[in-house]
């Protein structure tokens, strides 16, 4: 590209004009503000190309709207009077908040700094057991939307004995523990082949999915890295995908693009997803199937995409895990998602959710170990020696392997056919259940195939809803964009799925004779504002809030 020298410019060659060594000199100092300002404008156009390109004319004035919007409404509550009412207001539920979430019990012991003797076995076992049975929402009852999977207790007496035998394990020293090692890469290769990687596979094991995601995000932007020279990547995700994805964009510094859905199907929409994509990209993402409504991405659609613009594409089944794989077996109808797509290249599975293993296991697995290898740190320097750790965390509980290992060969495939079984029929028999006697009031959200069914409503305040049945002791999740209510069956939850239909009609009476608008409860109190407002800095302030109160001893 040529381009003509500014005028500013071309008035700093005329000066001085009699020295040829300043001459010369303001005229490389002149070349070089010609390339720096060229550099720029190329940059920053080839930028609003892309923004245009990705999002549309009318898109991109959409968002630069919103962002006005956002700002403005910034401005009005740091204006004076507001911003003294904004923090009032805050303070109030910030107190609500806290009333609610730390027990103030007097027979309880406070320790806020260290005993001064260490506590017999048998006060502390005693002390533990009253913790245990605090008032919580019951779980046990299967009211609640995922959280716990299956809770058996034969099986978790099984990883209760198991994560003792391996208490004092840490994979970080396979030598000292070289069972740990054994049981570790045997979960990985049991999930590989789940997933019909194919030989080569590679895989890891993480503390959730939160980090397999992490280690997913970090791999394909050290690679695009290493092999492309990006350096400033970006990554294409639905809008239903799980936040880990917004925060693997937070802590790696990558640009996040959330995709809009099919407004039938609820799929991710594959033509944004293609207009999104550029040079920077260095990951797409599918679900299979999402967090908030329970569906499946268009997954081959995106694979061919994958391939076709040779950029990694990452399957979220963090939350399919241990169902999506045996829908067909378990006689379910299923879609390709798998490594049998030759796009996919990485997974993440949740051993934690529906693979019943206890909390803080995961897996991720790649395409090959090349991709893996991206995501390690190796630090070849270090004082300590020579130091190198597969993912995020340095030491690790072996103990959770152990269990992790013990649920999974215990389950067996027949197992985990039959537990899917189980709750994708629950799940179906919700999703029917609301079809059949609450349309046209409520309507599910696409066409939910595995665990997770929401819905919806045109007509009431579905919060309302929400609000109303945990009166009666259920714990639904609250989605946002649009307003939605889901249920994550649970293994827990077949046996309650008739009641929670029959409480929801009830409840459904009442909140339709109530009319919208007059909702009272907390999910319909947050959401409600949060829906309302162009700007959710205050909601910020109260999630920051919430967590601040978790940590109040
Ligand atoms: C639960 C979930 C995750 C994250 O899992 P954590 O174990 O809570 O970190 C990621 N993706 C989906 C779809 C999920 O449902």
């Amino acid at each position: 590209m040529s381009s003509r020298v500014p005028v500013s410019l071309r008035d700093a060659f005329n000066i001085q004009k009699s020295n040829p060594r300043n001459q010369a000199l303001l005229f490389n100092i002149g070349v070089l503000r010609n390339i720096v300002f060229i550099y720029f404008v190329l940059r920053w156009s080839s930028k609003a190309a892309r923004q245009l390109r990705g999002y549309g004319i009318l898109g991109s004035i959409l968002i630069f709207y919103e962002y006005l919007r956002s700002a403005a409404y910034g401005l009005i509550l740091k204006a004076p009077g507001v911003k003294g009412k904004v923090k009032a207001q805050l303070d109030e539920a910030t107190a609500k908040l806290e009333e609610k979430m730390i027990v103030r019990d007097p027979s309880l012991i406070r320790h806020l700094a260290l005993p001064k003797n260490g506590l017999s076995s048998e006060k502390i076992r005693e002390e533990l057991l009253k913790l245990a049975d605090l008032k919580h929402t019951n779980w046990e009852t299967g009211q609640v939307s995922g959280a716990v999977y299956h809770g058996g207790k034969e099986l978790l007496d099984l990883q209760t004995d198991c994560m003792r035998m391996f208490s004092v394990s840490n994979p970080l020293h396979p030598d000292v523990f070289p069972g740990v090692r054994k049981m570790e890469a045997e979960v990985v290769s049991m999930v590989l082949s789940m997933f019909n990687a194919p030989p080569g596979g590679a895989g890891v094991t993480t503390s959730g999915g939160t980090e397999s995601i992490l280690m997913a995000c970090l791999s394909a932007r050290n690679k695009a890295y290493v092999e492309k020279g990006v350096t400033e990547p970006e990554i294409i995700i639905p809008k239903t995908a799980h936040a880990a994805f917004d925060k693997a964009g937070y802590y790696f510094k990558m640009k996040v693009h959330h995709v809009e859905l099919d407004p039938v199907t609820y799929k991710v929409d594959l033509k944004r997803v293609a207009r999104l994509i550029n040079y920077n990209t260095v990951l797409i993402v599918g679900s299979a199937p999402n967090f908030p409504h329970g569906i499946i991405d268009d997954i081959q659609g995106l694979s061919r995409l994958a391939l076709r613009k040779k950029i990694p594409l990452h399957v979220d089944a963090c939350l399919g895990s241990f169902i999506v794989p045996f829908l067909e077996k378990a006689g379910f109808k299923t879609e390709p998602f798998d490594f049998k797509l030759k796009g996919v290249t990485s997974i993440s599975c949740d051993t934690h959710k529906y693979g019943f293993a206890p909390k803080g296991n995961s897996t991720l697995v790649y395409r090959n170990s090349q991709l893996r290898a991206y995501q390690y740190y190796v630090n070849t320097h270090w004082t300590g020696g020579i130091y190198a750790s597969p993912n995020l965390s340095g030491s690790r509980p072996g103990a959770l392997i152990a269990g992790c290992y013990a649920s999974m060969i215990s389950m067996g495939e027949t197992g985990y056919i039959s537990s899917a079984h189980a709750i994708v029929t629950c799940a179906q028999r919700l999703a029917a259940g609301i079809r059949e006697t609450m349309s046209p009031d409520l309507y599910v959200i696409g066409e939910p195939l595995v665990s997770v069914v929401a819905f919806s409503s045109d007509v009431i305040d579905v919060y309302d809803v929400a609000d109303e049945l945990s009166k009666l002791g259920w714990h639904l999740n609250a989605l946002q964009d649009p307003p939605a209510v889901h249920m994550a069956c649970t293994t827990l939850t077949v046996k309650s799925v008739d009641t929670l239909l029959k409480d929801l009609g009830e409840v459904m009476v009442l909140v339709k004779a109530r009319g919208k608008g007059a909702a009272k409860g907390d999910t319909a109190a947050l959401y409600g504002v949060a829906g309302s407002v162009p700007n959710r800095s205050v909601i910020g302030s109260l999630a920051t809030a919430f967590i601040d109160t978790l940590f109040k001893a």
